[in-house]
C-alpha cells in the first residue's frame, strides 16, 4: 500500500474529510487563504536560493511576491479575502482617514515581509534540496511526499526544514507528535529522496527546525520585553526527533494507515478551528463552527 503525507494530514485533521476528498471524490470549497500563504512563501524562498531573486534587492523581493500571490490567489475563497481585519478610522485634525484592510491585503504585507526578512538572514545557508520528493517503507506500507528544504550545515551535518506560516504558532506537545515532522526525519534516516530522476539514501537522523514565518515581523512598537522594529521572535524551532521517537512513530503512523486500509472514516475533528478550516464543510452535517471567533482561524493548511 501506499499513502501519502497529505492523506496521513488529511485523515489526522479528520478522517471523515479523508473519505469525503479521497473516497467519495468530493469537491472541495475554494482554496483557503491558508494555503495561499503557504504555497506563496515556498515558491519565493525557492527563488531566494538561487533562481531569479539571488542577489536582488528588497523591492525586486517585494515585486515578485506581488506577482506569485497574484498568481496563487486566483482559485482563492475570495468571500475569506475580502473578509475585513481592520476597520476604517476617519481622519482627525492631526491624521488622515485610512482605509480598511482586508484578509488578503495583510497577508500580501507578511508575505513580503517574510521574503525580505528570510532573504537577508538565510541567503547563504548550504540549502542542499528544495521542495525534493521522498517515499519511505514501514512496515508493509510506503509512505510519500515532499520536503520543502534539506541543508547541510557544518556544526549539525543534515537538517530538515519545515516551513510554517499559520498565524498561532504551534505549541510544544503538537510538535513533538506531528507525524509529518517525524516522516521527514524518518525518510532521511530510513526512507529514499528522489533527486534528478535517481533515488538517493542519506542514512541519518537529521537535526529539524520548523521554520516559523510570522516571527520575521516586526513589533510596531516597544512593550516591556520588546523594542519597536524587533523581530517577533526566532523563526528557527527545533523540532529534532531522536531514533527512540523514531522507532515509535513507526507503530504510531502504522495505526493510521491501518485505518485508513480499513475504511475507518469517523467524524472526529482534532485540528485546531475544525470544521470550519475543512474544505468539505458543504458537504458534511458536522458543523460545530457557530462559537469559533473567524479572525482567529487562519491556521496551517498542509495540503
Ligand atoms: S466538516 Fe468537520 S466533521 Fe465534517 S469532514 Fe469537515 S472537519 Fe470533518
Amino acid at each position: 500500500m501506499q499513502i501519502s503525507i497529505n492523506e496521513i494530514e488529511l485523515y489526522m485533521n479528520c478522517p471523515r474529510a479523508y473519505k469525503f476528498w479521497y473516497c467519495d471524490v468530493m469537491e472541495e470549497k475554494k482554496k483557503s487563504l491558508s494555503v495561499c500563504k503557504a504555497n506563496a512563501i515556498r515558491k519565493a524562498v525557492q527563488q531566494i536560493h538561487g533562481g531569479i531573486l539571488a542577489n536582488v534587492k528588497a523591492e525586486d523581493i517585494e515585486m515578485f511576491c506581488e506577482h506569485i500571490w497574484q498568481e496563487e490567489i486566483t482559485n482563492a475563497d475570495q468571500e475569506e479575502l475580502d473578509t475585513i481585519v481592520i476597520q476604517e478610522k476617519p481622519a482627525t485634525s492631526k491624521k488622515e482617514a485610512t482605509p480598511p484592510v482586508t484578509k488578503g491585503q495583510r497577508a500580501l504585507v507578511n508575505l513580503k515581509i517574510w521574503a525580505v526578512h528570510y532573504a537577508e538572514m538565510e541567503k547563504e545557508a548550504q540549502v542542499i534540496y528544495s521542495d525534493v520528493p521522498f517515499e519511505d517503507t514501514i512496515g508493509d506500507t510506503t509512505f510519500t511526499g515532499t520536503i520543502s528544504q534539506i541543508r547541510k550545515s557544518p556544526q549539525e551535518g543534515w537538517q530538515v526544514i519545515v516551513f510554517n506560516t499559520s498565524s498561532q504558532i504551534p505549541g510544544f506537545a503538537y510538535l513533538k507528535r506531528n507525524f509529518s515532522i517525524s516522516l521527514y526525519a524518518h525518510a532521511l534516516w530510513q526512507g529514499l529522496l528522489e533527486v534528478n530522476e535517481e533515488k538517493i539514501s542519506i542514512g541519518e537522523i537529521p537535526a529539524v527546525y520548523l521554520y516559523y514565518f510570522p516571527n520575521l515581523e516586526l513589533y510596531k512598537r516597544g512593550n516591556g520585553k520588546s523594542q519597536k522594529g524587533e523581530l517577533k521572535g526566532d523563526p528557527w524551532i527545533p523540532v529534532h526527533r531522536s531514533r527512540a521517537e523514531l522507532l515509535q512513530f513507526e507503530y504510531e503512523i502504522l495505526y493510521v494507515a491501518s485505518g485508513i486500509q480499513l475504511g475507518f472514516y469517523p467524524m472526529n475533528v482534532t485540528r485546531l478551528g475544525g470544521c470550519e478550516l475543512c474544505g468539505f464543510t458543504h458537504g458534511c452535517h458536522a458543523m460545530t463552527t457557530d462559537y469559533i471567533p473567524k479572525n482567529d482561524l487562519e491556521l496551517v493548511e498542509s495540503k
